[in-house]
């Protein structure tokens, strides 16, 4: 490996802004850092470059621990954006800098500066000042420069951002080739998923700082794990829809798909379906389609744009009608659809038509968390929780919706649901003292995952996860990954054995907490601290919630029966959110 990042965490004022990064990138390897602006990239990249220390985790280049080392002892190549060229230097002493500090004797730094300019296709530019070049010329000039005295890894900071789009694809592919000739590790950070695509062999997208997931282009446009790189490679619609024991399930029509595996005698449940533009299938009736039928809707924007057409349609409301969002809003029933010129010419189509709609291909997403329902006792309690801050924001960043359930017997034994429907997604309810009550009521009625929410409760800046049992570690750990990539947090598991644990018993307490941390990792890409507790499980998890404020709780548990006798203390008068993830069944062998 030529970069290594173990649990990576830089944060400012507190917060994470950098928020536990592993990453090994390989030898030659062309990575591209992509995200949004603010999610850490820069922080990240100067991180590996030395320029600023990091305050948890360790960075090693080609095996050899930097982590404490200056930027001078790292061997890197750097270019940033604005082109840092020395002003009044020609481009020869620009070039020449870095050889000349290292003493490098005239000759040889004029053959390596006469060599650099070929690669960067600036021959015989030597003598201009950076204020005669371009751009783009200059910024030939500062990967020249960053390449002089052979770092072994080169880290590109948005190299492209100041330059127009032709310049610009003509510098990507003079930097692609520069890499593949010298083979050297490459980083390069963008905001920009095209130039992602156009370059890398592999990308690792970063959203709040938490690096989400890593593979290769197609590999992640084509199968996506989570909403985030969903929507942000590319448009994507995400649609609600059932995963029953016959397959996936939009409404009342059951449609071919990837599915994230059998359903392991779990009952149905609500999944996350990606559906891209280009997979949506338009024809006048259902029996026309070619591919599996998903409901009728009316076209209501209609763009050509050259080789593609877009169009937004509004998907006809109704009983059956898929819950449906998309990468431009939450909440808004608009289907984004691209279409071919050779689709166009099969089927003509104008603004204000009535169309059938069908999907090709669909993509089940395996996050656990699908959509959150808030129940309480009365109508205005129920709408009073979708206002909450953590649950309003959790929502808008999931691009998914809440709904709302009134129970008027919530909590009274014996009693049986009022509304028929089963509980989908994650049961939202207020903190209260019988709020234990509440939740063991629900989950006794079939909730899976249940929030508790105090009031005013905001995004936490900690999240600790446990769990009671180890048959939901697996759901747990799940859960807590989804949570995670939607808060900017850092997530620490405690694991708690009791005080008379025998001292010969407690290395296996230490084991488990490194399994559960390689867990998280490989199946469920979150990275998370460890500590090991000792005590009764209910008064620790409270002691360390009570600690700092702006803490949460995951909880996993299995069985519905003793939930208040064994965890009331988390929830009587308590300050911090809890979410409940209760599974009956053990769960399958990982
Ligand atoms: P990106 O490169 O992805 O746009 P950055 O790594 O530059 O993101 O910044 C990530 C977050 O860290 C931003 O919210 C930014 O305001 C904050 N940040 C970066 N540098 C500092 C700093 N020196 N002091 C305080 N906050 C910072
Ligand atoms: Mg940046």
């Amino acid at each position: 490996m030529s970069i290594t990042l173990d649990q990576v965490t830089k944060r400012y004022q507190g917060s994470p802004v950098v928020n536990d990064v592993s990453l090994d990138i390989g030898d030659g390897e062309f990575f591209v850092l992509l995200g949004p602006s603010g999610s850490g990239k820069s922080t990240l990249l100067r991180a590996i470059a030395g320029l600023s220390g990091v305050d948890h985790g360790r960075i090693s280049l080609h095996g050899r621990d930097v982590t404490h080392l200056s930027a001078k002892e790292r061997g890197v190549g750097l270019v940033f954006q604005n082109y840092a060229l020395f002003r009044h230097m020609t481009v020869a002493d620009n070039i020449e800098f870095a050889l000349r500090v290292r003493r490098m004797k005239a000759a040889d730094r004029r053959q390596r500066r006469q060599e650099l300019l070929r690669l960067v296709a600036l021959e015989g530019m030597d003598e201009r000042m950076p204020g005669q070049l371009s751009g783009g010329q200059q910024q030939r000039v500062a990967v020249a420069r960053a390449l002089a005295h052979k770092p072994e890894v080169l880290l590109l900071d948005e190299p492209f951002g100041a330059l127009d789009a032709k310049i610009r694809e003509e510098l990507r592919r003079t930097i692609r080739e520069v890499q593949r000739e010298l083979k050297i590790s490459t980083v390069l950070v963008t905001h920009d998923q095209e130039e992602a695509f156009a370059l890398a062999d592999r990308i690792g997208v970063m959203n709040l700082g938490r690096l989400l997931e890593v593979g290769k282009p197609q590999e992640l446009y084509a199968s996506p794990a989570t909403r985030f790189v969903a929507t942000f490679l590319g448009a994507a619609n995400l649609v609600l829809a059932r995963q029953t024991k016959d397959g996936i399930r939009f409404g009342k029509t059951p449609v071919s798909a990837s599915t994230p595996g059998p359903l392991h005698g779990q009952r149905e449940h609500e999944v996350v379906a990606v559906v891209r533009p280009e997979e949506v299938e338009l024809a006048e009736t259902r029996e026309s389609l070619e591919s599996g039928y998903l409901t009728r809707g009316t076209v209501e924007e209609l763009i050509f744009t050259g080789a593609l057409e877009r169009m937004r349609i509004r998907i006809d409301d109704g009983p059956d009608a898929p819950p449906l969002t998309n990468s431009n809003g939450s909440g808004s029933a608009l289907l984004e659809v691209t279409r071919t010129q050779h689709e166009q010419r099969a089927f003509e189509i104008e603004t204000g038509q009535e169309v059938a709609i069908g999907v090709r291909r669909v993509h089940i997403l395996p996050t656990p968390l699908s959509s959150f329902t808030t129940c309480a006792t009365s109508d205005s309690l129920a709408e009073a929780l979708v206002q909450q801050p953590l649950l309003a924001e959790l929502a808008s960043r999931m691009k998914t919706r809440v709904s709302i359930r009134v129970e008027p017997k919530l909590g009274m034994p014996n009693a049986p649901c009022e509304t028929s429907s089963v509980f989908s997604g994650t049961t939202v309810i207020a903190a209260h003292s019988e709020a234990a009550y509440h939740a063991q009521w629900l989950l006794q009625r079939g909730a899976e995952e249940i929030l508790v929410l105090p009031q005013n409760a905001s995004p936490p800046q900690r999240v600790l996860i446990h769990w009671a049992d180890e048959s939901v570690r697996r759901a747990t750990l799940a859960v807590s990954a989804s949570v995670l990539r939607h808060v900017s947090a850092e997530a620490i598991y405690i694991g708690i054995l009791p005080t008379q644990t025998p001292a010969a018993q407690r290395p296996h307490g230490m084991r488990a907490l490194l399994d559960a941390r390689s867990e998280a990792q490989a199946v469920h890409g979150l990275e998370m601290r460890t500590e090991l507790r000792f005590g009764d499980v209910s008064n620790e998890l409270a002691r360390q919630l009570a600690e700092l404020p702006g803490q949460m709780l995951i909880l996993g548990i299995r069985g519905n029966k003793d939930l208040a006798e064994r965890f009331g203390s988390l929830f009587a008068d308590a300050h911090w959110p809890v979410l409940i993830v209760h599974r009956e069944h053990e769960g399958p062998a990982s």
